[in-house]
């Protein structure tokens, strides 16, 4: 175990007061930073268990499983943000692998897709991709494929629950890479499935892993037999034995080698064959995330590129969560550290309102305990307490104006208009529309011409989240109806008399957003077209990045 409290003899601390330069590089080259992406019911919950389990962050499995029983019902959604401590701690979980310090953030799916789940991947520097073998690709995971395809994010890939009857899994292959776009390279390969299912064969080290049904509650070995020829195989299994050989025969020469540039470059994936639920194969993940994965990298900032092994601290917001105690309107902001050492205590410069604030409370997400962690490197996530004055995308450092891009705002697939019922609170309905907006909680917008506030999320369920929050943090009662709005884009153009022209022909369906940005509010696919069509010199963005 490296100690990093006391420097190497080679090391100098500096007159800065900073970490020497050395211990910084080694802590960021132990740490790697991954999201866990899936369709519902895939199985990432069970696997994100089981990688704590095997990492010791947990003795027993079942943590994980616990927060999610309430996940489909706004009212369970309320009763776990109530508990937010909760909640909080379970959405990015930091374990300890072979010297290694593993942050996992996880990306709700399903009904708790929302914005977030898209800049939570903006947070990462690789991602774990579950699939149900039975079922192969499915909509949630072409959606958060997506986002990780705009950034070259590296992706591991996990196929599961082979002990039932799964896809034939060359075809699983074959649809993952003409879906998805991203060339496969199998590692293991599994032999049979179902009843069948013997293990999985590992392509590289030519070494076959037996399956056995695993416990839920411990880390287990399995019997590993080296070399696909060994005659105690085909004793032990002979009709799966040869159709494995035929298969990898037919791998090697039609699927793509493990290449790690490759890999890194987000162009192929590593594809692992297992089963979460009997702890088969989740090794073999956290090897691939310890021994491939990229350890914290570079970020673009907009006057330069930000090395993570850099002496100051700087850092961007990601994610703004409610926080624990609803008397207070405390938040919790998620910050990713891209540079230098977090130390409890310290100032930091608040780079958009130029203000220094000092952070002594702040929450670290130790999957093994709830102690305070008193310093964060490049990777690490860390939660500031907010008291309404972060927004996402807000950058902090050391006093530099380094303003962390690529933290994206997605066009709404949903609308709403809102009305109250009590006219009076109209002062704090804007109050909290402005608020909520700005936090990234939905998007806001205000028609040029006057009329109701149009709400936009990327997920239904934001709508709900609002309208609580409205209620119990601003006191509005607020009714959310549907709207003719069917998409929006962000409007742009060199030329602002063309600019002012577009506003005053199209006034009822332009607007402007928290942020002060002209979007445009379609009503159709049609209408949206035409509409471009009819503006050559206006440019229609899908995605804004935070300003
Ligand atoms: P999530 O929605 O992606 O988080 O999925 P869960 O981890 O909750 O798993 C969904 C269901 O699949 C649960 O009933 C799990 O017990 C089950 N499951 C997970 N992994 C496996 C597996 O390897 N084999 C089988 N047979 N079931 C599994």
């Amino acid at each position: 175990d490296l100690d990093m409290t006391s420097p190497a003899p080679s090391d100098t601390p500096e007159s800065t007061g900073h970490k020497p330069a050395a211990a910084i590089a080694r802590e960021v080259a132990r740490r790697r930073t991954f999201g866990i992406i899936s369709h519902p019911d895939a199985g990432k919950t069970t696997l994100t268990e089981k990688l704590l389990l095997f990492s010791g962050a947990i003795q027993l499995a079942g943590t994980v499983k616990a927060r999610k029983s309430g996940r489909h019902a706004t009212s369970d959604w309320m009763e776990i943000e109530k508990q937010r401590g909760i909640s909080v701690a379970s959405s990015v979980m930091q374990f300890e692998h072979r010297d290694h310090v593993i942050n996992l953030l996880d990306t709700p799916g399903h009904q708790d897709f929302s914005e977030d789940t898209y800049r939570v991947l903006t947070a990462v520097d690789s991602a774990l991709m579950v699939i149900d073998a039975a079922k192969g690709v499915e909509a949630q995971t072409i959606k958060l494929l997506a986002v990780c395809r705009m950034r070259d994010t590296p992706i591991v890939t996990f196929m599961n629950k082979l002990d039932r009857e799964c896809r034939d899994p060359l075809e699983l292959l074959d649809e993952l890479e003409s879906v998805l776009k991203i060339e496969c390279a199998p590692v293991t390969w599994p032999i049979g499935m179902g009843k069948n299912f013997r293990g999985v064969y590992h392509l590289l080290r030519d070494e076959i892993m037996l399956f056995k049904a695993g416990d839920e509650k411990a880390e287990q070995a399995f019997e590993v037999v080296k070399g696909i020829d060994n005659p105690r195989l085909s004793a032990m299994f002979p009709l799966e034995i040869e159709q494995l050989k035929m298969e990898v025969e037919l791998v090697h020469g039609a699927s793509h080698r493990f290449d790690l540039e490759r890999f890194l470059a987000g162009i192929q994936t590593p594809v692992f064959f297992g089963s979460a639920i009997n702890n088969f194969g989740v090794r073999e993940i956290l090897s691939a995330l310890v021994d491939w994965a990229p350890a914290p990298r570079a970020r673009d900032a907009t006057v330069r590129v930000v090395a993570p092994a850099e002496q100051p601290f700087s850092g961007f917001v990601f994610k703004i969560q409610a926080n624990m105690d609803p008397a207070h309107r405390d938040r919790i902001a998620f910050l990713r550290v891209c540079s230098g050492r977090f130390e409890r205590g310290m100032k930091v410069k608040h780079l958009r309102l130029g203000r220094e604030i000092k952070v002594s409370s702040v929450v670290t997400f130790m999957a093994s305990s709830r102690e305070q962690v008193e310093e964060a490197f490049a990777g690490d996530i860390i939660g500031l307490p907010n008291h309404g004055n972060m927004q996402i995308g807000d950058s902090f450092s050391e006093g530099e104006m380094l303003q962390f891009t690529g933290i994206p705002y997605f066009a709404p697939d949903f609308f709403r208009s809102v009305r109250i019922r009590n006219p009076l609170k109209i002062k704090q309905l804007h109050k909290g529309l402005q608020q909520l907006g700005e936090e990234g909680a939905v998007q806001v917008f205000k028609p040029v011409q006057g009329g109701e506030l149009v709400l936009g999320a990327v997920g239904v369920l934001q709508f709900e989240v609002v309208a609580s929050r409205l209620l119990n943090e601003y006191g509005v009662d607020a009714v959310f109806e549907g709207t003719s709005i069917s998409s929006a884009r962000w409007v742009s153009g060199d030329d602002k008399r063309v600019l002012a022209d577009f506003e005053a022909a199209l006034g009822h369906n332009v607007a402007y957003d928290a942020a002060g940005n002209l979007a445009y509010l379609a009503t159709s696919n049609v209408n949206l077209r035409l509409t471009e069509e009819r503006w050559p010199k206006l440019v229609f963005h899908a995605t804004r990045e935070h300003a």
